[in-house]
């Protein structure tokens, strides 16, 4: 038995068996061997149906009186799996490389369509005992769901949650960015383009909440005012106390379980900051922070899960949201007469019980350097 890495150059038959030229990649030579079987790697091509990125392209396109987008929207729908009626598309969202798109570590087998497990190479390249396995788990996640909501429950990642949102109607202003950027495609249109929410597809993560420009989204549980309240009420140092205050708004599924770590292992790290957990970075209104820093705070931090082609946010596109979102309102900032550093955000895992101290302890030094919110004293 011989092991080699290389690069494989030809396959030629040699009497009974072949020979397998190839550029030996250790030696960095060009070498050959002779072979009596050569067994070819195979590919995996995934098959998760139509990519919804082109979906959304062509149906924008035949909307606009392209026929030939129409005719080519046509063939799409003809190659669907699901055929599913989203007005994303008709099938599932999709990881670059066509893989049914689910989070990788705590929710593997839910894809971005309530209710629809996906297992086996749909999911990743795997062999038959690992699909046989995964299949197992998908089953199992599947019964779950199925039982939460016999019992009017979310089935997950919220699992026991009992609150929908609730839009007032009559403050919404139809700008669609509820319905554009609820992760899941919960939300539907009307025909005068108010949004309709579909309650068996929400998972509660508030990404809508976040979104609303006129904050007229809700939960029973969970609301601008709600969190608004909890921010008003804490207690703010006056200006002549050189004690700065400093908001983190923290995810309740990495972020704040990391920080709870951090003070159950007893690590010390600076009192001038209060934590509020919030559903998900996504569920962050841009009020709440503009109005933390009208109310005196000296800096908001957001600590919410990694964003990316590997994210960790639970409910997709959260922490994403959030960032695009911050930056958006340095105009705002300025207008107050505040640095752009005195609102951050920090992606954070859950084994991360030692980083978040020292996150919070280098920015409380940033902010002390930085100097009293000149905010203070104005409310
Ligand atoms: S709570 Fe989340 S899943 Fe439900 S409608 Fe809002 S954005 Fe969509
Ligand atoms: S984000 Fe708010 S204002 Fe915009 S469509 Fe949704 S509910 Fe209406």
């Amino acid at each position: 038995m011989v092991f080699t890495k290389g690069k494989a150059i030809s396959v030629q038959s040699n009497g009974d068996g072949c020979k397998v030229s190839f550029r030996d990649l250790i030696l960095d030579e060009e070498t050959s061997l002779n072979a009596d079987l050569v067994v070819l790697a195979t590919g995996q091509v995934p098959n998760a149906g139509v990519e919804l990125d082109a979906w959304t392209q062509v149906t924008t396109e035949a909307d606009g009186g392209s026929a030939e987008a129409k005719q080519r929207a046509t063939e799409m729908q003809k190659v669907s799996v699901l055929n599913l009626n989203y007005r994303q598309g008709p099938d599932l969202p999709q990881f670059k490389y066509g893989f049914a798109d689910s989070h990788f570590i705590c929710f593997p087998y839910e894809t971005r369509r309530t209710g629809i497990y996906a297992a086996g190479p749909v999911r990743r390249p795997m062999d038959m005992p690992q699909a046989t396995e995964d299949a197992t788990g998908a089953a199992l996640k599947a019964i779950q769901a199925i039982e939460n909501a016999s019992l009017g429950r979310a089935a997950h990642p919220r699992s026991g949650d009992l609150s929908f949102p609730q839009v007032r109607l009559e403050g919404c202003t139809q700008c669609k960015r509820c319905t554009v950027e609820c992760p899941f495609g919960a939300i539907d249109e009307d025909e005068k383009r108010f949004p309709v929410f579909n309650e068996q597809r929400c998972r509660r993560c508030g990404t809508c909440m976040g979104a609303c420009p006129v904050r007229v989204i809700s939960f029973e549980n969970y609301s601008v005012d709600t969190v608004g309240s909890q921010i008003k009420s804490i207690d703010m140092p006056d200006e002549f106390s050189e004690k700065p205050r400093i908001l983190i708004l923290a995810c309740e599924n990495d972020a704040y379980p990391a920080l709870d770590m951090a003070g159950l292992s007893r690590t010390v790290y600076s009192a001038f900051v209060r934590i509020i957990p919030v559903r998900c970075l996504g569920s962050v209104n841009t009020i709440w922070i503009t109005d933390a820093l009208n109310s005196g705070y000296d800096g908001v931090m957001m600590m919410g899960c990694k964003k990316g082609d590997d994210y960790q946010c639970h409910f997709v596109k959260g922490s994403e949201l959030a960032h695009y979102r911050m930056s958006k309102i340095g105009d705002t900032l300025t207008q107050l007469g505040l640095e752009p550093e005195r609102v951050v955000t920090q992606e954070v895992a859950i084994t991360d019980n030692q980083r978040v101290v020292t996150l919070i302890n280098d920015y409380v030094a940033q902010i002390t350097e930085l100097g009293m919110s000149p905010m203070k004293g104005f409310n």
